[in-house]
């Protein structure tokens, strides 16, 4: 080999050393900037699949949320099937009696309201899903109890003009005229015509001396059903009853009855008839034989005293 062979030789060497050089540089920038677009993959990657698994879980929540609605829809109408008197909260309402044959039915009725006690009355009965029947007096500055009395569902029925016995039953005009005039004014207030009708004092009162037939013939005549009661709460008493005593009144009394027309008072000195219904509704809460119903022209007239015939 000689000197030139040698030069040759050394130039291929370093070019093969600077080839090999590139080479190593180049796997190490490979290596180095590897990690970083394995990096940026995979959070580009991660970013979708988070992007999926949310669109997933509203999916699948959305599902979750459709099945319970369809669930509880389910059980409702399976209970409504198997326990009709207990619909939705507490108490079962509807308007027709014959529907509730079999059942014990009540009838809670209220006589000389509104009072100042109405509102919160209207609020316990919505609260317990029950529907009532109010007799009512002729009172300015109630307007919005009669219309709610209405529009909650309860019967409005007429009790007397001025509740004076002594003008209700002067004479069969004095008693015409009270009636006359309870009857003009509910309808003024509430637009609805009455149907029912509760004397003061009962039909069986001793007050009036005429001839009660002459009573009963007017309310006939004026499409008026009248209606007594067959339990009393009795928390008219004076000086007032405690809760307690009402509603026990009011829960032994109704016993064995198949219709029981209750008599109660919404009036001014009888917050305590208040607290006596919710002792009631809990105590009765239990029982799915029990439904309390408004008076309508289905309900059975409790009466204590009917007109007498030639043959009687
Ligand atoms: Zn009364």
């Amino acid at each position: 080999m000689d000197s030139n062979d040698n030069l040759q030789y050394n130039e291929f060497r370093k070019k093969r050393v600077k080839i090999f050089k590139r080479l190593i540089l180049l796997a190490v920038g490979f290596f180095i900037a590897l990690p970083n677009v394995l990096c940026v993959l995979i959070i580009f990657t991660m970013h979708k699949t988070n992007s999926s698994i949310n669109s997933l879980t509203n999916e699948l929540n959305l599902l979750k949320v459709t099945e319970t609605q369809k669930v509880a829809f389910e059980e409702t109408k399976a209970e409504q099937v198997d326990n009709p008197a207990k619909e939705n909260f507490v108490f079962k309402v509807s308007s027709d009696a014959e529907e509730y044959e079999g059942y014990q039915r009540v009838y809670l009725t209220f006589d000389d309201g509104p009072s100042r006690y109405t509102d919160e009355l209207l609020d316990l009965l919505e609260e317990y899903n029950v529907k009532a029947t109010f007799f009512v007096l002729a009172q300015e500055g109630y307007d919005d109890e009669y219309r709610r009395i209405v529009n909650d569902g309860h019967t409005l029925a007429l009790h007397s003009y001025k509740h004076v016995y002594s003008d209700v039953y002067s004479d069969l005009d004095g008693f015409e005229n009270d009636v006359n005039q309870v009857y003009d004014f509910i309808k003024e207030k509430t637009g609805v015509a009455p149907l029912f009708y509760r004397f003061p004092g009962g039909s069986s009162n001793t007050i009036y001396k005429g001839d009660k037939n002459e009573l009963f013939d007017f309310l006939n005549d004026k499409n008026l059903v009248y209606y007594d009661w067959n339990v009393t709460s009795n928390d008219a008493t004076y000086g007032g009853l405690a809760k307690g005593q009402i509603a026990n009144n009011v829960l032994k009394g109704i016993e064995g009855k198949d219709e029981a027309v209750v008599l109660m008072h919404d009036a001014n000195d009888k917050h305590s008839t208040i607290e006596a219904l919710e002792i009631i509704f809990e105590s009765l809460q239990t029982r799915d034989d029990v439904v309390f119903l408004p008076i309508t022209e289905n309900t059975e007239p409790v009466q204590h005293v009917t007109k007498k015939t030639e043959e009687e």
